[in-house]
């Protein structure tokens, strides 16, 4: 850390990271991991690492605009205020709606709640972690009567045996991971099992992974409670004393079938006894367990495993949701989902609404729950919702039915967005989008998975005429007309007044309490240290282990089994029905508007995909690398076919990160139907029915340029370069002039173009120079395009026509896809160096190539490449 350093928290997963950030002096930064932060002690992952990658303004929007013309700041707000007084005044305060997100800070999320709830008397803001955790915060309460997590991040270290279902962690919140692989290092004894239908690069540190059936992690959950019992490790006192709907929970469990899990007896009995002999077990649970039609359940299954046991409230132990979004817990802390008021009271409790509404001295309060995601965009799409406003998230591409949301929001009579780019899906089809603050120069406080409360701080200033989120709320409140509430001085006015209200939410009995920060002065919050709530007010004992006490939060103090049954789903799918997973890619953060930007991590994976079992690939005639359309009654995607064993046979997976502007018909949510739980309101969105069929293109392509291409082809998708851009093709038309369609598509200009045609092969290369320096070229081919991706992007800038070969011309090494983003090391130099040099450790490889030796992030792929590798050679 220098004297120029900043301490600041990644903007990506809600693991939290502390980030020492530093100017580099030329627009960008320098980061490091803070090596105090609690959350990682020093280390980032390949994301984190490429932060000072994202921070440039281009692209940027820079002043508010009313259609596609820049406007003032006065004309957007008194716009925007105007639509929505009207609007409200001729049809009620229900007839508009906040859609807000998991990546505002802690302050901007409270007083846009404050305006929606208190001031427009409405419910209807809801945030993008309904499509997170809602399903973890629906089992919470209705387990715990609170929204409570209560473990830290130390009882994964503390814990004898993690389960870790339904999450990803290796590549979604990486740096849990490595925690857990040094703790399991240090003391190997420490058991992980992983419960996920595919072989993730979380397996890799799995001493067992078992594959169940999609959707049955009831049943599994079921089956472990029935045999705690069975097997004596149930905690009859602590039953008798802290918990309620025992006996009718186990009733249940004993009734589940375990069988629809598809696991054979053997790895039942494995896991269960390696349950009921390990008294120190955590179970991580994420997107696999929450984004489900009945993720809830999932939820209170698990718990109800925890709390039969007496397994929580003691270190190393625990039920652990970890959470999709950086501030997706600040969001549940501010009441930003439609269902909830303000630390975490009660809407439907009257006393909870008049004290805030006392609190707050406000006109009004909601009285009602107000619509959930997807009744708000259904309600959006219906004419019921006339003015809309999404804050820092792109629902066009995000939610559910996509293609249906986007003629939603396109026919809703007034959409504002604020947001760092006009581009976005979303924002394009905006009224009204205003400059909006993005990480660096932002300043307030998020709150990690494990409760830890950390200060975002900005770098640079607010570029352009940009303003922070707070900002342009409290503005837009004004122009309103309701100034009193929205006075504030800085982020840490509002930070005060939300851990005051913190302390009157605890005398009504509930769990998030920060009333002890709520004198911090300006300074004191400028220096303000991650911090973990609760923090009570002077002379109450603080209690930093929730539960410890076997008292919970409900009106008796126990907490509540709930009995769950497993669904019926369709076992066995009829081809050509697969069941569509979606997820999220290692190096790609949610629609990429930020990670797109690295050159760095658009080197893991370039483009949109679908990973299919090689038996399935087989029997429908696909190869890797074939272009597939997935379709359903819903929509149609096209994907690149990535034929791999990690999914099941019947099972096919894709990740969520391509919009509209990085990739041509490759938004995975245009699939996702609008099936959300009953109890939570979230969307199932691993459950997608879809049929496959080869994309067959009259040519495909490959090209790199130095502008930003332009393509209109039935299938594209583009990644930014360090020297410029790439772009994958695919057509079904043939243009009647090659020069003239790769002009317009890499935006050549008067470039000179020297071309290659083999016409009996269908093949075609171009390449364009402005003087002798390379600022485009184009590869076509009848089948997808064979050739170093490397080497042609290194190429743009070179002079000479070296290019038109598709390959070095010396014989080199392609190094292959990126494997370790840090030192940019490829999965051919990898492979060629375990064979070479015979490695046979990942540490020997870090040694060699330093791959995985910085963020560690790829450290599970090299163990499956060294273990795919070491067993090739011995077959040898
Ligand atoms: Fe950021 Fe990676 Fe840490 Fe998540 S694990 S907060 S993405 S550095």
């Amino acid at each position: 850390m220098t004297s120029q350093s900043t301490c600041t928290t990644c903007p990506y997963c809600g693991t939290g990271c502390g980030v020492l950030a530093t100017p580099d002096g030329a627009g960008g930064l320098t980061v490091e991991g803070d090596p105090k932060h609690p959350a990682n002690f020093g280390r980032l992952c390949s994301k984190g690492s490429a932060l000072g990658e994202t921070v440039s303004t281009e692209g940027r929007l820079l002043a508010p605009q009313i259609g596609d013309q820049p406007a003032s700041w006065e004309e957007a707000l008194t716009l925007v205020a105007e639509k929505f007084r009207t609007t409200i005044a001729e049809h009620g305060p229900d007839s508009v709606a906040f859609y807000v997100s998991g990546q505002l800070l802690t302050e901007d999320y409270y007083v846009a709640n404050k305006l929606m709830k208190g001031y427009i008397g409405s419910a209807n803001i809801d945030t993008n972690s309904r499509l997170c955790m809602a399903s973890t915060v629906a089992g919470h309460k209705r387990a715990f009567g609170t929204d409570t997590v209560p473990g830290t991040y130390e009882d994964l270290e503390l814990a004898d045996l993690v389960i870790l279902t339904g999450s990803n962690l290796a590549w979604c919140h990486p740096v849990l991971y490595q925690r857990i692989a040094a703790a399991k290092a240090t003391r190997p004894s420490m058991k992980v099992v992983v419960i996920d239908p595919r072989r993730t690069a979380t397996c890799d540190l799995a001493d067992m992974h078992l594959a169940i059936q999609p959707g049955t992690d009831v049943a599994l959950f079921n089956h472990l409670l029935s045999q705690s019992h069975a097997k004596g490790v149930v905690d009859l006192a602590f039953a008798s004393q802290s918990l309620t709907g025992f006996s009718e929970t186990l009733d249940t469990a004993y009734k589940t079938d375990v069988a629809v899990t598809g696991l054979s007896q053997e790895q039942l009995s494995d896991f269960s006894n390696l349950w009921v002999n390990t008294e120190k077990s955590v179970t991580v649970f994420s997107q696999g367990v929450n984004q489900s039609d009945h993720g809830a359940d999932k939820v209170n299954a698990i718990i109800n495993c925890h709390l039969a046991t007496a397994r929580i409230g003691k270190p190393g132990c625990g039920p652990f949701s970890v959470t999709g979004q950086p501030n997706a817990m600040g969001g549940r802390e501010v009441g930003g989902l439609a269902n909830t008021l303000a630390c975490h009271l009660d809407i439907e409790n009257p006393a909870h609404r008049a004290s805030l509404q006392s609190f707050w001295n406000t006109p009004t309060i909601a009285e009602r729950q107000g619509l959930k995601a997807v009744d708000l965009f259904e309600a959006v799409g219906n004419g019921k919702i006339k003015a809309l406003w999404v804050m820092c998230t792109n629902p066009a591409v995000s939610m559910p039915n996509a293609t249906k949301v986007r003629e939603a929001i396109s026919n809703c009579n007034f959409v504002v967005v604020s947001d760092m780019f006009a581009t976005t899906d979303t924002a394009r089809l905006a009224d009204v989008v205003l400059p909006a603050t993005g990480w660096g120069e932002k300043d307030g406080t998020v709150t990690n998975s494990d409760r830890t409360i950390s200060r975002q701080r900005s770098v640079f200033p607010a570029p352009g005429n940009a303003r922070h989120d707070w900002q342009i709320i409290c503005d837009v409140a004004k122009h309103m007309r309701f100034s009193k509430g929205f006075d504030f001085s800085g982020p840490a006015d509002i930070f005060r007044e939300h851990a005051a209200l913190s302390g009157l939410a605890a005398k009504l009995g509930k769990d998030f309490d920060i009333s002890g920060l709520a004198q911090v002065s300006d300074v004191e919050y400028q220096s303000m240290t991650p911090v973990r709530w609760p923090v009570h007010s002077q002379g109450k004992v603080p209690n930093k282990r929730f539960f410890s006490d076997g008292k919970y939060f409900t009106a008796d103090r126990r907490a509540k089994m709930v009995p769950v049954t497993q669904p019926h789903f369709p076992q066995e799918l009829k081809p050509p029905l697969f069941r569509l997973n979606t997820g999220r890619i290692r190096d790609q953060w949610h629609t990429m508007s930020r990670t797109g930007q690295s050159p760095r991590l658009n080197q893991h994976y370039g483009e949109p995909f679908l990973e299919i079992h090689p038996t399935d690939a087989i029997q429908h005639g696909f190869l890797e690398a074939d272009l597939v359309k997935v379709s359903n009654s819903f929509g149609s995607v096209i994907l690149r076919a990535l034929v791999t064993d990690r999914v099941r046979q019947g099972q096919v997976f894709a990740p969520i990160h391509w919009t509209g502007e990085t990739a041509g018909n490759s938004v995975v949510s245009d699939l996702v139907p609008p099936v959300v739980d009953p109890v939570s309101g979230q969307p199932d969105s691993k459950s997608a029915y879809v049929s496959l069929s080869k994309f067959n293109a009259a040519w495909y392509g490959y090209a790199v340029a130095v502008q930003q291409p332009h393509a209109t082809t039935n299938y594209w998708a583009k990644a930014k370069l360090a020297d410029g851009w790439q772009l994958e093709l695919a057509n079904v038309n043939t243009p009647e002039s090659w020069e003239g369609f790769a002009r317009t598509l890499l935006r050549t200009g008067e470039a000179q173009c020297s071309s290659l045609f083999d016409t009996s092969k269908g093949r075609v290369r171009m390449a364009f120079h402005c003087g002798e320096q390379l600022v485009g070229a184009l590869f076509v081919d009848r089948s997808p395009v064979q050739m170093s991706r490397t080497f042609a992007g290194k190429a743009l800038g070179q002079s000479g026509l070296g290019v038109l070969a598709g390959r070095p011309s010396t014989v080199q090494l392609d190094p292959g896809a990126t494997v370790c983003a840090c030192f940019n090391v490829g999965v051919n130099t990898i492979l060629a160096a375990i064979e070479d040099k015979n490695l046979v450790s990942v540490e020997q490889i870090s040694t060699t190539l330093s791959a995985g030796s910085n963020c560690g992030s790829c450290r599970p792929e090299l163990a499956a490449l060294l273990s795919e590798a070491r067993r090739q050679l011995a077959a040898e």
